[in-house]
């Protein structure tokens, strides 16, 4: 297999084999994001995944059961090519379970539902949206380049295709300011196509990204760990996602906060209720649960 600068995974794909389809992120706009800033996009050919699928079948022999397939947003590419390159991995690996890739609303929504039907039946299992917010003023803030109706309708699709949804909801990412709002407008969206998982990562500045610099002078400002856990209490409240699995599958969060709705809610809340007891300088990352 051939790697072309840091390849991102979610934690979730930490035993999938990874193969890079695209290189980069087509929108690299995000202003909280530095993963491909200053790489140019761009989507390897065809012939040349085959060949590192090839590489580890002899690698890994048949054993594969996951595949990843990053870089950013690799639902972009032609649903034609993404069907080719998964049915001849489902050839070589014989036991293969499992197909994944990184989407955002935007690029999945220009799909049409006989493309992602098509997608599944090649075997395509779950597409990663890193949704962050329901809430058009923060979603026009940090440049995601999609509406929130565009993720409503993306996820309408995918739930009909029958491809399972990991929803990335960022936790703080609209400040003390739109903390609200940003919760209850992204239940509101995710009440509409109920996802298979919510994952939780909490806003940390990274360097080398606009929302960096936006921190650094002052303009823009973090939630304080208890702020954040109040968000979260905020958008469990008012979430209506029946089967939807609620996770905190990342460092960056203060608390694991992970449960099944509707009937692990309570449970979710009173354990928000436990960490909001626990002083703020001393809450860290949490240790993270894989799903
Ligand atoms: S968050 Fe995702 S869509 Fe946004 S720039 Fe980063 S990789 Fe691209």
């Amino acid at each position: 297999m051939r790697y072309e600068g840091v390849v991102y995974r979610p934690p979730s794909e930490a035993n999938s084999l990874l193969i890079q389809a695209t290189i980069g992120c087509p929108h690299n706009k995000c202003t909280f994001c530095s993963m491909y800033k200053g790489t140019k996009f761009r989507i390897r050919p065809v012939e040349e995944i085959k060949a590192d699928l090839r590489m580890a079948k002899i690698y890994y022999g048949d054993w594969i059961k996951s595949i990843f397939f990053p870089d950013g947003n690799t639902i972009i590419m032609k649903t034609k090519d993404l069907v080719e390159i998964f049915s001849y991995a489902r050839q070589l690996f014989p036991f293969l379970e499992r197909i994944t890739v990184y989407g955002s609303a935007r690029f999945v929504d220009k799909k049409s539902l006989e493309d992602l039907i098509a997608l599944k039946e090649a075997g395509l299992s779950r597409i990663h949206m890193g949704m962050e917010s329901g809430d058009d003023t923060v979603l026009s803030r940090i440049c995601k380049g999609t509406t929130s109706d565009q993720i409503i309708s993306a996820g309408l699709k995918l739930k009909q295709a029958g491809v399972e949804l990991s929803e990335y909801y960022l936790v703080g990412i609209g400040g003390p300011e739109l903390s609200e709002q940003h919760a209850i407008n992204s239940a509101r969206v995710l009440n509409q196509f109920i996802p298979d998982f919510i994952r939780f990562r909490t806003y940390q500045p990274v360097q080398n990204s606009p929302l960096y610099e936006q921190y650094i002078s002052g303009e823009f400002e973090l939630l304080t760990p208890h702020q954040a856990l109040q968000e979260i209490r905020l958008l469990i409240e008012n979430l209506d996602c029946p089967g939807t699995m609620v996770t905190s599958d990342h460092v960056s969060n203060y608390w694991n906060i992970t449960g099944r709705l509707p009937q692990d809610r309570e449970a979710m809340l009173q354990e928000i209720d436990y960490a909001l007891t626990i002083p703020e300088s001393t809450l860290r990352p949490a240790p993270i649960t894989h799903l």
